[in-house]
């Protein structure tokens, strides 16, 4: 995107060597939010736009709330790698990425200061203005990529992002009481969670079975939705915010 003007006023512009066409004429519909996992955002910044490093993404917020595009809104940038959402498996053909610095799990997950959050909510409020992009389609790179991701992580504020309108949270149903699937259990009440999460977009097979897959889909959806124990148990808060988050889904 050299000497091209940012598609959100007031980014620096780096461009990336590494991005690509869109393919199959997909358009964009998801927004991915994920955390640098790195040291520093120099550090990141620069390996974002190392040709040795075969990743990128469309947007790197720094810690002081600076944002800077490497890959034009139009193009593919290379920063979700295999993962799915709602059956989609080519999520960067259809998603715009946003590398939000902080040093992550490695880095024992400082918090996101809230000058950097203002601006990741700027930016994200033009990106989903301008592909149209429904609140439930902004996601972490954690739940296209369960098991394989943790990013942005338990400690990003989906609560805050929603208030100021962009994506979808609801207040988690109270930890606490009732009964719990956790894996190797077989059955019924296990083949409708593993339903539930499917139908909310997570890459889930259907086989009655609390098996690993269905433990890391748990985790996934509690390091978003209910971040307050993120341990891969469906206790009943975890179901019931599930429930709650599709009920509002299918009657909107
Ligand atoms: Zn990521």
């Amino acid at each position: 995107m050299k000497g091209s003007m940012p598609d959100h006023r007031g980014a620096d512009v780096r461009p990336s060597p590494n991005f690509g066409e869109r393919r199959d004429g997909k358009q964009v519909s998801i927004l991915l939010l994920h955390y640098t996992g790195m040291p520093d955002g120099p550090g990141a910044e620069d390996w974002l736009c190392d040709p040795a490093s075969e990743v990128s993404c469309h947007y790197i917020v720094h810690e002081d709330g600076r944002v800077v595009q490497m890959v034009r809104e139009t193009d593919r940038a290379w920063h979700a790698g295999a993962g799915q959402w709602a059956g989609e498996t080519d999520v960067n053909s259809c998603s715009v990425g946003i590398e939000i610095v902080n040093p992550g799990h490695p880095g024992g997950l400082p918090e996101f200061p809230a000058v950097q959050i203002d601006a990741v909510i700027a930016l994200s409020r033009g990106i989903v203005e301008r592909h149209a992009i429904a609140p439930e389609r902004v996601l972490a790179h954690s739940d296209v990529s369960p098991g394989r991701k943790l990013d942005p992580g338990e400690k990003f504020p989906w609560d805050v992002l929603a208030r100021a309108g962009v994506g979808r949270f609801m207040t988690p149903s109270p930890i606490g009481g009732g009964p719990v699937l956790s894996q190797g259990e077989v059955g019924p009440p296990v083949e409708a969670l593993q339903s539930m999460l499917a139908l909310y977009g997570y890459g889930i097979e259907i086989s009655g079975r609390y098996d690993e897959r269905t433990r890391v889909v748990v985790e996934a959806f509690q390091r978003h939705f209910r971040p307050a124990r993120v341990d891969g148990i469906a206790d009943r808060s975890t179901v019931e915010t599930l429930h709650n988050l599709l009920g509002g889904l299918l009657v909107s």
